[in-house]
C-alpha cells in the first residue's frame, strides 16, 4: 500500500535541570557554590532523503523523541546536550501542524528543518550567588522540549505530470523516456506508488516526469483511488494527457478526457487550469476515424495534439521536444510557503488552567499552554512580549497572583522566564 499522508506525535528532549552543588576539599570549609547548567535538549530536525519515496516508514513509528539535556553536577560541570532526532522524508514532504492546520515547512530542498526545538537547560546554582546570598540551595529545572503533532503530506516534485486512465500506457511511455522502470501491466491500477523518471533531452536539460496511479471516476469527490493521488500533480509545471485513442478497453477516449479534466476541477479548480498538452495512445490499435475524430475534438478545444505508440516510442521524441519546449516558459515548480502557528491557538483552548506555587517571593508559574506561547514568543520583541502580557492578564493568572499577595519587585517565574512583578 501507497502511504502518502501520515501524522505523527514529535517531541524534543527537556533541558536538564541545573544543580545545586557546593565545592568541597579537604581542610577547606564552607566551599561556595559550583553546581553547573543543565544541557539543551535535542531538537527534532526533519531532512529530505531522497532514497524515500513514501511515507510508509510513519505508519509503524508514529511517536518521536529527541533525547533530553542531562542535569548539571559538581565542580561547575554542565550537563551534556541531548542528541537531536533527525527523521528523514521523502522530498516534496509537506509538514504541517495538525491543531492549526498551518504549515511549518515544505521539505523540497536540501534544507534542514529543526520542527521542535530542545528546552533550555536550567542554570546549577553558581549562577545565584551573589554578595548578599552566598549559599544559593536552589538552581533551575530545564525547560520542556517543544512537542507538536504534526501530518506530513507528500507531493511529489515533478516537472510534469502524467495523467490519464488505467491502461492508456502511461506507465508505459515513462519507461521509454527515461531510466524509470514503472511496473507495466495490462491490468488496472499496476501502478500503486507514484513512480518519477528524468528525462534526458541533452548533457545540459532534462526533466522530471511523474506517473502517477491512474484516475477513476468520482476521484475528485473522494469516490474510490485516485483522488488521494490528485495532489501528486498539484505542483508539476504542466500536465501531459494520456488517451487511448483506440477505447482498447471499451471505452470511450473523449468521455475519458472530459471525466478526468472534471475530477482535477473538482479536486482543485487551479489543477484545472494549468497547461496540459494532449498525447493519443495506442494509435496502432485505432482506425482513421478514430484518429481524426479524436485529434479533431481536442483540437477544437485548443489543447496542442501529438499521437504516439509508447511501446515502441513512436512519436514520442517530437512530443518530448514540445514538453521541454513549453517548459522553458513555465514558472519552476511550485513551493509551499511556510505559516506561523496563530498562537491563540494555545489561549482559546478549553485547557487553560495553570499552578501557582509561592516560594521566597518567587511566584512560579506552570501551565502547559503556556508554555507553548513562551516557546513561541520572541522576548526581544516589543510587540510579542506585549502580547505575552495580555495573555497572562486575559488567562487570569495576574489575578490569581494578586489574590496570592504578591507585591511590587517580587519575582514571577514562568518555566525559565523570569521577571519583577511591576503593578
Ligand atoms: P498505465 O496504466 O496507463 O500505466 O498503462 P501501462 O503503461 O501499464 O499499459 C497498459 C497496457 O497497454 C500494457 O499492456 C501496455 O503494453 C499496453 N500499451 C501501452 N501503450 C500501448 C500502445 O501504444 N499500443 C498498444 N498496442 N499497447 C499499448
Ligand atoms: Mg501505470
Amino acid at each position: 500500500m501507497f502511504i502518502d499522508i501520515a501524522k505523527i506525535k514529535i517531541t524534543a528532549g527537556k533541558g536538564g535541570d541545573g544543580a545545586v552543588t557546593f565545592h568541597r576539599e579537604k581542610y577547606v570549609a564552607a566551599g561556595g557554590p559550583d553546581g553547573g547548567d543543565g544541557g539543551r535538549g535535542g531538537d527534532i530536525v526533519f531532512v529530505v532523503d531522497d532514497h524515500l519515496s513514501t511515507l510508509a516508514d510513519f505508519r509503524y513509528q508514529r511517536k518521536y523523541q529527541a533525547q533530553n539535556g542531562a542535569n548539571g553536577s559538581g565542580s561547575r560541570r554542565n550537563g551534556k546536550k541531548g542528541e537531536s532526532l533527525t527523521i528523514r522524508v521523502p522530498r516534496g514532504t509537506l509538514i504541517r501542524e495538525v491543531e492549526s492546520g498551518k504549515l511549518l515547512a515544505d521539505m523540497s530542498t536540501a534544507e534542514p528543518f529543526a520542527a521542535a526545538k530542545g528546552g533550555r537547560g536550567g542554570w546549577g546554582n553558581t549562577h545565584f550567588a551573589t554578595p548578599t546570598r552566598q549559599v544559593p540551595r536552589f538552581a533551575k529545572s530545564g525547560t520542556p522540549g517543544e512537542a507538536w503533532e504534526v501530518q506530513l503530506e507528500l507531493k511529489l516534485l515533478a516537472d510534469v505530470g502524467l495523467l490519464g486512465f488505467p491502461n492508456v500506457g502511461k506507465s508505459t511511455l515513462l519507461s521509454v523516456v527515461s531510466e524509470a522502470k514503472p511496473i507495466i501491466g495490462n491490468y488496472h491500477f499496476t501502478t500503486i506508488i507514484p513512480v518519477l523518471g528524468v528525462v534526458r533531452m541533452g548533457p545540459e536539460s532534462s526533466f522530471v516526469m511523474a506517473d502517477i496511479p491512474g484516475l477513476i471516476e468520482g476521484a475528485g469527490a473522494g469516490v474510490g483511488l485516485g483522488h488521494e493521488f490528485l495532489r501528486h500533480v498539484e505542483r508539476c509545471r504542466m500536465l501531459l494527457h494520456i488517451v487511448d485513442v483506440a477505447g482498447s478497453e471499451g471505452r470511450d477516449p473523449k468521455e475519458d478526457f472530459e471525466t478526468i479534466n472534471k475530477e482535477l476541477a473538482v479536486f482543485n479548480p487551479e489543477l484545472a487550469d494549468a497547461p496540459q498538452i494532449v498525447a493519443g495512445n495506442k494509435i496502432d490499435l485505432a482506425t482513421d476515424g478514430q484518429r481524426t475524430a479524436f485529434r479533431d475534438y481536442i483540437e477544437r478545444q485548443g489543447y496542442e495534439y501529438y499521437e504516439i505508440i509508447a511501446p515502441i516510442a513512436e512519436g514520442t521524441q517530437e512530443l518530448l521536444n514540445v514538453v521541454a519546449a513549453r517548459l522553458t516558459t513555465l514558472p519552476p515548480i511550485k513551493q509551499y510557503e511556510a505559516e506561523e502557528i496563530p498562537l491563540e491557538l494555545f489561549e482559546s483552548k478549553k485547557d487553560t488552567g495553570f499552578t501557582v506555587t509561592v516560594t521566597d517571593d518567587i511566584y512560579t508559574i506552570e501551565a502547559e499552554w503556556l508554555l507553548k506561547i513562551l516557546q513561541k514568543t520572541n522576548l526581544d520583541d516589543y510587540e510579542s512580549l506585549q502580547y505575552f502580557q495580555r495573555v497572562l492578564e486575559s488567562s487570569g493568572i495576574l489575578n490569581e497572583l494578586r489574590s496570592r499577595g504578591i507585591q511590587d519587585g517580587d519575582t514571577v517565574a514562568i518555566y525559565d522566564l523570569e521577571f519583577e512583578y511591576v503593578p
